[in-house]
């Protein structure tokens, strides 16, 4: 049984209550992020607290619990429910109210619950074997930016992955990729460089994006942010994508067309290798 934090409470899991009004539940009026647990640490909490703070003044939605609080609730459940490896799992949605398109008055105090999941994080049967994409339209709202909970188009693709024999979906807008279901998506072209989308409304500012492409840097490795097309993709050298609890993993196939020999390329396998040691290393 876990403990999870409810509004300023730590509860028992079968305890924890939110309203059959709450707006997260009737309008998807809700953000989240997660952030891993390494060895017992925050993974990047800096960058998924930047980012939270930023999905809600984009949507206008107010929090009035403090960084140092978030940081010291992660630590809490991380403590009380003993995790060493897997997620903390946030969400702040605009809180309870009679159901109404309009939000609710000023005032109104958010939702904010967190849980913690385990799950092995270093050790991926996925990045081992490398995952078979498909592609679909990317028919998801504009502002894939905002980390909102409307996640029922991801889930749809990740169900008809499922049912088509492979692991995921990159999606596509106007020819060209955007992301994964719940990850950015990156190529390796014949010269070694590694090409993924910029950043914009389109997509979602990854944490781990972010962090890699430090990683890149200090180890000299190129890449370049620009759209590629799903038919560069096929005939690209290698491809993976990256998320926060995911971290680095290789593609081997998409729509059906082998990339290379068919198993995890040298480069995202190093990727992964220099991701997973960096993340150890600033782990809070
Ligand atoms: N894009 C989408 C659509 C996602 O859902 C996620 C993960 N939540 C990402 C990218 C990767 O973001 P991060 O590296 O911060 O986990």
């Amino acid at each position: 049984m876990r403990t999870v934090y409810v509004n300023g409470a730590y509860v028992p899991e079968n305890e924890a209550k939110i309203s059959v009004f709450d707006r997260g539940f009737l309008f998807a009026d809700a953000v989240y992020e997660v952030t891993c647990v390494l060895d017992g640490k925050l993974v990047d909490f800096d960058g998924h607290i930047a980012r939270l703070r930023r999905s809600l003044a984009e949507l206008k939605m107010t929090l009035s619990v403090t960084d140092e609080e978030l940081l010291a609730a992660h630590r809490e459940l991380v403590k009380l429910n003993a995790i060493t490896e897997g997620l903390i799992y946030l969400q702040v949605s605009r809180g309870e109210a009679d159901r109404d398109f309009l939000f609710p008055a000023e005032g109104t105090p958010a939702t904010l619950v967190m849980f913690t999941q385990e799950k092995a994080l270093v050790k991926s049967a996925l990045a081992d074997k490398g995952q078979k994409i498909m592609t679909a339209d990317d028919i998801r709202w504009r502002r894939c930016d905002i980390k909102t909970v409307q996640l029922l188009y991801a889930s749809l693709l990740k169900n008809e992955a499922k049912a088509n024999g492979v692991d995921d979906v990159w999606m596509v807008l106007d020819g060209q990729v955007t992301e994964g279901s719940s990850n950015n998506a990156y190529i390796v072209t014949a010269d070694g460089t590694i090409v993924t989308r910029p950043i914009s409304n389109d997509i979602l500012a990854g944490i781990t994006r972010a962090s890699l492409m430090r990683c890149a840097e200090e180890h000299q490795i190129k890449i370049e942010e620009r759209p590629f097309t799903v038919d560069e993709a096929k005939a690209a050298k290698e491809a993976f994508t990256t998320s926060a609890t995911g971290m680095v993993v290789p593609v081997i196939e998409i729509d059906g067309v082998t990339l290379g020999d068919g198993k995890p390329g040298p480069v995202a396998k190093r990727l992964r290798e220099i991701f997973i040691q960096f993340s150890r290393d600033a782990a809070i």
